[in-house]
């Protein structure tokens, strides 16, 4: 790419992630400006905004790239806002897990950026949607959906790992792991008391290899159910999946699908998306194929979770 090419489209949520994620938000504008490219800052004001300026850049033949800087939530409304345009699209991490940007191979350095606009590799990234709502990482039924809706009734803005410290502890003990049913590609897979995962990306939170096998730009979602009636069943998923041993385990289901239905017939069900409280139940989960081109840095793999542990404590 070079700047006759086009304007940059550079979205940025002002409100996401820490300072530190921040910076290099305006480090990579400044290498873009030095190089001579027309960089458009445009700043969100709210999630269907990022949404609009990606529509915008998306359907403007002199844009030649769509960035956004800001964390999951924000990604995903642009890469909604960008589906089906065919225009190129570089994420700049900038929030507190950055699900997306650590699965393509980014971290918090300037240096990646830069690597990933210089090398011109493009890979196609699928999208997944839950009754229609974008996803691009990983959603959650069960335990973590419950997790999520706790934090999003007094969540105002940037929030930090500790954040989901208290949340986590009163859900794990008041948790009444309801029955939940699983339905993909037509065939019911499971109807039990669980913990219901469908991944485009390979990691989910603190780097944990839940979806362990996905590979965002085969065409098809990773479904990955714990077989979970209490806490000390929670506890023993925990564990093998911080060892990578889950999909091993008996109490595991694992399969790939391109379209899955989950419901619950007993009590709530609550559903996360990338983080965020997602719609409600029933959810009727189907896969966007390719809906992006992304640039992505050369020979770049995932982050897990020593690695994702090591950047958090600096
Ligand atoms: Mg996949």
């Amino acid at each position: 790419m070079n700047p006759q090419d086009g304007y940059i489209q550079y979205i940025v949520n002002p409100k996401s992630g820490a300072s530190s994620a921040n910076r290099i938000a305006g480090q990579f504008k400044d290498y873009l400006v030095e190089k001579g490219y027309e960089v458009r800052l445009v700043l969100t004001e709210s999630l269907e905004h990022a949404c609009e300026l990606a529509t915008q850049g998306a359907v403007d033949y002199r844009c030649a790239l769509v960035t956004a800087a800001g964390g999951d939530g924000t990604l995903r409304e642009v890469l909604h806002g960008l589906e089906g345009s065919n225009k190129l699209f570089l994420p700049i991490p900038c929030g507190t897990e950055n699900l997306l940007a650590n699965e393509l191979g980014f971290d918090l350095h300037v240096d990646t950026l830069v690597k990933a606009f210089e090398g011109n590799c493009i890979r196609p990234l699928d999208l997944g949607t839950v009754n229609g709502r974008c996803f691009t990482s990983i959603a959650g039924f069960g335990f973590d959906g419950s997790v999520i809706h706790r934090i999003s009734a007094f969540r105002t803005g940037h929030i930090s790992h500790l954040t989901y410290f208290w949340p986590i502890w009163r859900t794990f003990w008041e948790h009444p792991f309801p029955p939940i049913k699983v339905i993909a590609d037509g065939k019911e897979i499971f109807n039990d008391r669980g913990l219901v995962f469908i991944g485009n990306t390979s990691r989910y939170a603190i780097g944990l290899s839940i979806c362990k096998k996905a590979d965002f730009g085969d065409g098809l979602l990773d479904v990955c159910i714990f077989r979970c009636p209490g806490q000390l069943s929670l506890l023993m998923h925990a564990a093998k999946t911080v060892f990578k041993a889950h999909i091993k385990s008996k109490k595991t289901i694992y399969t790939q699908a391109a379209s899955i239905q989950v419901e619950c017939a007993d009590g709530p069900v609550f559903c996360q998306i990338d983080g965020d409280p997602g719609p409600a139940m029933p959810a009727d989960i189907k896969v966007i194929p390719q809906a992006i081109r992304v640039l992505v840095p050369p020979g770049a793999k995932p982050a897990g979770i020593r690695t994702r542990l090591r950047r958090m404590i600096g």
